[in-house]
């Protein structure tokens, strides 16, 4: 489901590409079972619901979607082994619920690669066939990527391999509509992107900004409102733990002084808080909330 609300003057929603089922080490990294499943219940196969959110912003440079989640690529064992049902378009009619439409986005800001995040950037041209050539989804839209994390999807490793898909990306270079950026980048009047390396070397945060109001999507620097509450908790996915763990202190403290709307991308549970002080230093409180096992 959308969510719309204005930061200052600038219009903002939040869409989503759906929901898919992760075994919940993955996001929890070396915290016990017994402490995350106070979290979040997992379900008999130890799998948790992970939502695939986009940020929307009605920037001063047009249209900006943060992300395009895992899109309809995938094969029939992909959506069996995510937990996925056969829906399609998903993030395309989320758009559509606010109001607009792929045709409409006029810049794609990928905070990295990973599939989850950038499957959705291109799609089969027919859906049906999947030797089909992958076009991209969002036909008037410059897709904005970090070099680094371009550099580092083009030549994975063992331990990357299994999430970087060269389809996602590929049709975007042929159609001319892939831009390699360097470093913290600012997209319009208010918006602007952090580089906070850990999940990925180059991986990116998103600032929007205005009139002493902020909000701060996090993407995978902190995927749910637990790895902002608890530094330590880090995902088996991050690529270097200690950096994402000091990133984490910076965004937090950041958040904190600015009392930014946290907008939690994975978390299937908590959408959107703010930080508070608590007992052990700064928690999220919670506002925009969802069922977790509707
Ligand atoms: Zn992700």
């Amino acid at each position: 489901m959308p969510y719309s609300f204005q930061i200052g003057s600038i219009p903002c929603h939040i869409v989503s590409d759906g929901r898919q089922l992760v075994d919940g080490g993955g996001f929890f990294g070396l915290v016990p079972r017994v402490l995350w499943e106070r979290v979040i219940r997992p379900d008999d196969k130890n799998r948790i619901p992970v939502q695939m959110r986009s940020l929307l912003v009605q920037s001063s440079a047009g249209l900006i979607l943060v992300d395009t989640g895992q899109g309809d690529k995938l094969t029939a064992r992909d959506r069996r082994n995510f937990g996925m049902d056969d829906s399609s378009r998903r993030l395309a009619a989320d758009l559509g619920r606010v109001g607009f439409s792929p045709e409409d986005v006029d810049i794609v800001l990928m905070t990295h690669l990973h599939g989850d995040h950038a499957g959705g950037c291109t799609h089969w041209s027919d859906p049906a066939d999947p030797d089909s050539e992958a076009v991209p989804s969002f036909p008037n839209a410059r897709y904005l990527v970090q070099r680094l994390e371009m550099a580092d999807a083009s030549f994975p490793n063992e331990r990357t391999r299994g999430t970087y898909f060269p389809q996602n990306w590929e049709p975007l270079r042929r159609s001319g509509q892939l831009e390699i950026v360097d470093g913290d980048q600012n997209l319009a009047a208010g918006v602007r992107t952090v580089t906070v390396p850990g999940h990925t070397d180059s991986i990116q945060a998103v600032w929007v900004e205005d009139g002493g109001h902020s909000l701060l999507f996090l993407g995978d620097t902190c995927s749910w409102a637990a790895h902002i509450d608890r530094l330590a908790w880090v995902p088996s996915f991050d690529l270097d733990p200690m950096r994402s763990i000091e990133g984490k202190r910076a965004l937090r403290q950041q958040a904190q002084e600015k009392n930014a709307l946290l907008v939690f991308q994975h978390d299937g549970q908590i959408v959107t808080g703010r930080l508070v002080s608590g007992s052990r230093g700064p928690v999220v409180d919670a506002e925009i909330t969802e069922d977790a096992w509707p």
